[in-house]
């Protein structure tokens, strides 16, 4: 089973479980694909095999000439819950890493445009990368979280928890009333914009100041 790391006073391994992930929650971001807002969030998931750990280059996949990078705030849920109400929300996150949501720009244009599922341009092996988690108990306002995304050492994109349309308790909440939250899950909270294309040979640089630093090549 697909596993990552939560940096506890001892690195502790944890087992994923699903993998949500949270689309359309940045207006900047919105606006640079042409997309609208939406009055609840779009909500898709990724299969556990997307999920790529710090340590071995990003693979990119052969049915895609046009992958691009997302680079997200992921929480890990710990306890898990039903009907989660969005004052108790934070108490079910056990962790914060960033990730990359990768995307197949190419088969997701075309699917956006049959009106289809987005599983081929958003499941593939690598798309759900993802760094390290830093324990809930070392962010003191997550309300507040900044990060950013170097691409071959400049700045592509920063994100600020307080622009996200959906904050994380109205995510917990949301996914919640549909989903049986577990133990494991993680979930992507949105990418902010400056997405662009990954290309073999580039250096991915996932930042959280103080917290994660983390490089991925590409394969
Ligand atoms: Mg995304």
């Amino acid at each position: 089973m697909p596993h990552i790391t939560l940096l506890a006073q001892q690195a502790k391994a944890v087992q994923v479980r699903n993998i949500f992930c949270i689309g359309r929650n940045y207006a900047a971001h919105i606006a640079e694909l042409g997309n609208r807002p939406e009055e609840d969030p779009v909500v898709f998931i990724k299969p556990t095999s997307a999920l790529h750990p710090p340590g071995t280059p990003i693979v990119l996949p052969a049915h895609s000439s046009d992958v691009h990078y997302e680079t997200e705030l992921v929480l890990l849920v710990g306890q898990g819950g039903k009907n989660i109400a969005e004052d108790k929300a934070l108490k079910h996150i056990a962790g914060y890493g960033l990730g990359l949501d990768l995307t197949a720009r190419d088969l997701q244009s075309k699917a956006k445009q049959g009106g289809l599922p987005w599983a081929v341009a958003k499941g593939f092996d690598c798309a759900a990368t993802v760094t390290q988690f830093v324990p809930a108990e070392h962010i003191e306002h997550p309300h507040n979280i900044e990060f950013q995304m170097h691409l071959n050492g400049q700045i592509r994109q920063h994100g600020d928890v307080r622009k996200m349309l959906f904050p994380i308790p109205f995510i917990v909440r949301y996914l919640s009333q549909v989903f049986t939250l577990q133990e494991g899950d993680l979930i992507f909270t949105g990418t902010p914009e400056g997405v662009g294309a990954l290309k073999t040979g580039d250096l991915a640089r996932l930042v959280l100041p103080g917290l994660i630093d983390t490089e991925f090549n590409v394969d």
